[in-house]
């Protein structure tokens, strides 16, 4: 496999599709450019995947799908753990493949991203074992009981905050239940999925139950979701992307998953745990550069706790180290790409038009060398915005948050649910009324009490409005991946 390599263009990187448990080149021979968000770049050249691609995959996959949804438990379970075991003693590069490709710290790749993925195999390895079906009994009338059978082939799709983290946790529940898999990650971040295809040989994942393909949305993306074998996606992306899905799967029937974008509120009371607060507030506003899905973008204060939230809130932003993604002392990196650099700037000089006064950050950081040409937003910080402002009402996905001050539970309330998205909430309370009412009406798939991204990985995971359809995690995704069946038999 080629040398994978940070923050150089001397070794230049050509990807491959992983089909049938081979690496092999894009059928047209087209490929992608793929750059280094620390440097702006050009890093290598990824297959540029069509349907002859996917064609194959789902080929290579139907051949290995019954065989795989035979398989004893107890081995299938085997393989996923060695799935996670070669993704841990991987650690190193696969963090250091991470930080290069999207332009996030090494240390969020280390202790984030890719022990997560290791995870993700590891807690549906043992999910698989625990997985049971109801049965509903009539006492001299009936038996009726419920199947979950593997649907067969199934498409994931997934995008490039966190590459390798978001496309296993689709991967590993699919294949858990005994599908097989034709995956696709995001084409700005490839690089650990390529890394995938041979720790799953390693673990000794029997050919074609996982395929690999690189390429864009309306090209590879959309011949999976177009593919009448594949009877399943699970997405993860943008709100845009996922109505585009929908709109080809839905008529074709197939089940859909669509994990979808954010405009995550942070509601913070005057009573709350002031320090936990702060400094959770700086992590759920920052991390990432603010990339995460989960990130609270809009952070509402009571009147009482505001003067002072700003000031310490914008003295602990300032002080966030920030430059080279490599540098294990660095708090925040690189944007992911050219286009998302450009699109978050735009969004700050939407904010001042529309009348917000930037606190600190506000413009692109201009680092020395060969990170000149980097893509770096400082933290950004606007009080003074409207809730119905484009700045709070649209998705941003960057190092950008909107403070505003509110005055009593059912103003914040009314903030929090102003928007089309709900996915997440955050609340800050030590009252135990408030944080159970704010809970049961903030409109979000995920509410924290006290916490931020705080993961059990059996709970459901998902948004309401146009924050998506379905729930990820546990149960729910082996549900998800199995097609159910009632059988009654007369007693
Ligand atoms: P995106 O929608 O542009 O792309 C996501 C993936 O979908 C990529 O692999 C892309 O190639 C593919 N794709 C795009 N158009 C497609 C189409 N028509 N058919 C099939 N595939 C298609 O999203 P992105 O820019 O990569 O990621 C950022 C977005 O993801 C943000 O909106 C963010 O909120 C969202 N996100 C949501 C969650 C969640 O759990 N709800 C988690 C992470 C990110």
């Amino acid at each position: 496999m080629p040398l994978i390599a940070l923050h150089t263009t001397t070794n230049m990187h050509t990807l491959a599709n992983f089909i049938n448990g081979q690496y092999q080149a894009p059928r047209a021979g087209r490929y992608l450019d793929n750059y280094a968000p620390a440097t702006g770049q050009l890093s290598g050249k990824i297959p540029d995947s069509d349907e002859q691609d996917v064609a194959l995959a789902v080929e290579a996959a139907k051949k290995a799908f019954p065989a795989w949804a035979a398989i004893a438990p107890e081995r299938r379970y085997e393989i996923l753990r060695g799935i996670a075991e070669g993704i841990e003693a991987r650690l190193d590069e696969l963090a250091a493949a991470e930080s290069s490709d999207s332009g996030k710290t090494i240390t969020t790749a280390r202790t984030v991203d890719i022990p997560r993925a290791a995870l993700n195999f590891r807690f549906f390895a043992t999910a698989l074992l625990h997985f049971a079906a109801e049965s509903h009994y009539r006492a001299g009338e009936s038996l009726s009981y419920t199947l979950r059978q593997p649907l067969g082939v199934v498409g994931c799709i997934s995008p490039w905050n966190l590459p390798l983290y978001l496309f296993t946790w689709k991967i590993a529940p699919a294949l858990a239940a005994g599908n097989c898999v034709v995956a696709k990650p995001s084409e700005v971040t490839p690089l650990t999925a390529y890394l995938l295809g041979d720790i799953c040989n390693a673990a000794g994942l029997p050919p074609g139950v996982l395929n690999i393909l690189h390429g864009n949305g309306p090209g590879a993306g959309q011949a999976i979701v177009q593919h009448p074998e594949i009877k399943a996606i699970s997405f993860t992306g943008s709100t845009r992307a996922g109505a585009e899905i929908a709109r080809v799967a839905a008529p074709m029937f197939k089940k859909l998953s669509l994990e979808l974008g954010g405009k995550n509120p942070n509601l913070i009371f005057a009573d709350c745990d002031y320090e936990k607060m702060l400094d959770t507030t700086v992590r759920s506003s920052f991390n990432n550069q603010g990339q995460i899905c989960l990130c609270g973008s809009r952070v509402y204060v009571e009147h009482s706790l505001y003067e002072r939230f700003r000031g310490d809130f914008v003295a602990a932003v300032q002080q966030l180290k920030q430059g080279d993604p490599a540098n294990p002392e660095h708090r925040l990196g690189a944007v992911v790409s050219k286009m998302h650099f450009d699109k978050v700037l735009s969004y700050i000089q939407l904010a001042q038009e529309e009348g917000g006064k930037v606190l600190c950050g506000g413009q692109a950081l201009q680092l020395p060398g060969e990170l000149a040409g980097g893509w770096y937003i400082a933290p950004t910080v606007i009080e003074g915005l409207p809730a119905n402002c484009r700045t709070n009402q649209e998705e941003i996905f960057g190092p950008v948050v909107t403070i505003q001050p509110f005055d009593s539970e059912a103003e914040a309330l009314a903030l929090a649910n102003s928007t089309e998205y709900g996915l997440s909430a955050t609340v800050w309370t030590n009252n135990l009324r408030r944080a159970q009412f704010l809970s049961e009406n903030l409109q979000a798939g995920i509410v924290w009490v006290n916490t931020w991204m705080l993961r059990d990985l059996r709970t459901p995971f998902g948004g309401v409005k146009n924050s998506g359809v379905g729930r990820e995690g546990g149960w729910e995704a082996m549900r998800f991946f199995t097609e159910t069946k009632n059988v009654t038999l007369a007693l």
